[in-house]
C-alpha cells in the first residue's frame, strides 16, 4: 500500500459568550487540525494534531508543507520508520511543540489506515486491550466569564456533573492561592466526600507557591495537583513531589520519548500525561509508555480537541498496561473534556455518550470513525 495524499482541514469556532478562562487566558474560541492521508488501496486514515495557544493553521502547514511530500509514495505500515524520518527532518528546529503535534496528526493517521487496511481496531494491533470502557473523569470548571458569581457558576457545573454520573471531575486552578482555596472549598462542600476531585494550575506557580498551595489542599481531599510548575522546572517538580501529599501530574506540555525521559528517569511526577495527539502519535507514545512502565509511573493521558483525538485517546487507553500488574489493578480515569467546545462531537459520524462514568471503547477498524465531511467542509476555515 501507497499513501497518495495528504489534505488538511482547520476548523474554527468562536465561543462567544461561551468563553472561559484558566490560569494563563480566556479561551475565545474552539480551533483544531484535522489530517486525512489517502492511499492508492482507497483507504483513508484521520488525525488530530493537538493544540492549546499555537493557531492550528500552523499545525496545518507543517502537516501540509514539510512533512506530506516526504510520505508521498511509503506504505503506512511503515510508520515507525516514517516517524524517525519525519522527526529527523525538523529536529534541528522542531523537537517540541506544534511540529511534533503535527507529527502526531500524521501518525494517528497512519495507525487509522493500518486498522482499516487489517479490519482491527488500533488496540489489537498495539497488543490488545487491558479494559473496554473507559471511566472517565470530566474536565471542565474553566473561569467563566459572563456570570455574576464564578464561585457559585463553578458549583452549579459541578453538581451538573454530578447529576450526570460522573464520578471524578477536575477543577482548574492558578488563579493565586486565596481564590484557588475558595473555589476549591465551594466546589468539594458542594459534591460531598464522595466524589473524586481534582486540580490543575497549568503550571501557574513557583516550586514554594505550589508546595504551599498543595499543603492547604489537603484537608479536601484533593487526588491530583496537576501542573503545579512549569514544564520546563523538572527540579521544581521533584521538590513539589516531595513535599505534596497530593500526588503530583504533569505531561501535556512535553513532547517525544526525549522530552519524557527526564520526567520519567527522575521520577518528577506521580503521574505522567502525555497527549497522544501532541506528544507524537500511537508510535511514538507506546514508547514513552514503555519507558515508563519500567520505571512503574503510571500513565494516564491528556486528551483535549474532537472526536478524532478523543477516539485516538480511546484506542490507546485501551492498551494502556497496568502499574503494576497485580491481581486486582488500579483502575486509571479518561480524561473527558466538558468545557465549551461547539464542534467537538459534530465533526464525527459517531457519538461519544457516557453511560454510568464510562465511554465505550470502539471495536470498529482503525480508530472507529468516519468524519462527517459536510460538516467539516462546512466549518473548514483554511
Ligand atoms: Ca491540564
Amino acid at each position: 500500500m501507497k499513501i497518495t495524499g495528504v489534505t488538511t482541514y482547520v476548523l474554527e469556532e468562536l465561543l462567544k459568550d461561551k468563553a472561559f478562562g484558566w490560569s494563563q487566558w480566556v479561551t475565545d474560541r474552539r480551533q483544531t487540525a484535522l489530517c486525512v492521508i489517502s492511499t492508492d488501496e482507497g483507504i483513508e486514515g484521520v488525525g488530530e494534531a493537538f493544540y492549546i495557544g499555537g493557531p492550528a493553521k500552523i499545525a496545518a502547514g507543517m502537516i501540509s508543507d514539510a512533512y506530506a511530500p516526504l510520505i508521498i509514495g511509503k506504505d503506512p505500515f511503515d510508520n515507525a520508520v516514517i516517524w524517525d524520518f519525519l522527526y529527523n527532518r525538523t529536529r534541528d528546529q522542531g523537537r517540541k511543540g506544534l511540529p511534533i503535534s503535527a507529527l502526531s496528526a500524521i501518525d494517528i493517521a497512519l495507525w487509522d489506515i493500518k486498522g482499516k487496511a487489517k479490519g482491527l481496531p488500533i488496540y489489537k494491533l498495539l497488543g490488545g486491550a487491558y479494559r473496554e470502557k473507559a471511566h472517565v473523569y470530566a474536565t471542565g470548571l474553566y473561569e467563566p466569564q459572563h456570570v455574576p458569581s464564578v464561585k457559585d457558576a463553578l458549583v452549579e457545573e459541578a453538581l451538573g456533573y454530578k447529576k450526570d454520573g460522573f464520578s471524578a471531575m477536575k477543577l482548574k486552578i492558578g488563579y493565586g492561592i486565596e481564590t484557588d482555596m475558595e473555589y476549591l472549598k465551594a466546589v468539594r462542600e458542594a459534591i460531598g466526600d464522595d466524589m473524586v476531585l481534582m486540580v490543575d494550575a497549568n503550571h501557574a506557580y513557583n516550586a514554594a507557591e505550589a508546595i504551599r498551595l498543595a499543603r492547604k489542599m489537603e484537608k479536601y481531599d484533593v487526588y491530583w495537583f496537576e501542573e503545579p510548575v512549569p514544564p520546563e522546572d523538572i527540579d521544581g517538580y521533584i521538590e513539589v513531589k516531595q513535599k505534596s501529599n497530593i500526588l503530583i501530574t504533569g505531561g501535556e506540555c512535553e513532547f517525544t520519548r526525549y522530552g519524557f525521559r527526564e520526567l520519567i528517569t527522575r521520577r518528577a511526577v506521580d503521574i505522567l500525561q502525555p497527549d497522544l495527539c501532541g506528544t507524537g502519535g500511537f508510535t511514538e507514545i507506546m514508547k514513552i509508555v514503555a519507558m515508563a512502565s519500567a520505571w512503574n509511573v503510571p500513565v494516564i493521558p491528556h486528551v483535549w480537541g474532537t472526536n478524532v483525538g478523543l477516539a485516538a485517546s480511546l484506542q490507546l487507553f485501551a492498551v494502556l498496561p497496568h502499574f503494576p500488574e497485580r491481581r486486582f489493578p488500579a483502575k486509571p480515569f479518561f480524561e473527558y473534556d466538558r468545557s465549551p467546545h461547539p464542534f467537538r462531537n459534530k465533526v464525527t459520524h459517531e457519538k461519544f455518550i457516557m453511560k454510568d462514568g464510562y465511554l465505550d471503547i470502539p471495536d470498529r477498524p482503525g480508530l472507529g470513525i468516519t468524519l462527517d465531511m459536510d460538516f467539516v467542509s462546512k466549518r473548514t476555515i483554511i
